[in-house]
């Protein structure tokens, strides 16, 4: 998928602010933050969306939200709270379709989203 720029991430074809890196997956500051945290989390392997991750690759999305809490351990906000936001599909707002969870936190958050 050489035309996704989280694929170009990962392949350090595209800068980023990286936190966390492993064989699996790869975490990063967004470049356009809506709270003080705003991590991005990706698995390495390109899928869209959550919606083409197939039953047998599961363990990577458990994986990415436990490296979710930990990042939000190590910011310091995980006693205040946080939020991960998976956006799927075009009424969700998802515009890069390279599955990712959001990281959010650092500031009083509201609801229902928008
Ligand atoms: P979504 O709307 O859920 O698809 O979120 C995509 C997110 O990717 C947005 O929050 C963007 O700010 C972020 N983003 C887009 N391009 C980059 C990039 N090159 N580096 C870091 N974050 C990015
Ligand atoms: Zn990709």
């Amino acid at each position: 998928m050489e035309e996704c720029i989280f694929c170009k991430i990962i392949n350090k074809d595209l800068p980023a602010s990286v936190i966390y890196e492993d064989e699996r997956m790869i975490a990063f500051d967004d470049i356009n933050p809506q709270a003080p945290v705003h991590v991005l989390l990706i698995p390495k392997e390109h899928f869209p969306s959550l919606n083409e991750i197939p039953e047998e690759k599961k363990d990577v999305l458990s994986h990415l939200l436990i490296k979710a809490r930990e990042i939000a351990q190590e910011k310091g906000i995980a006693g205040r709270g946080y939020r991960i936001v998976l956006n799927t599909a075009r009424e969700s707002g998802q515009d890069v379709l390279h599955i990712h969870f959001h990281l959010l936190g650092g500031r009083q958050m509201t609801w229902p989203p928008g």
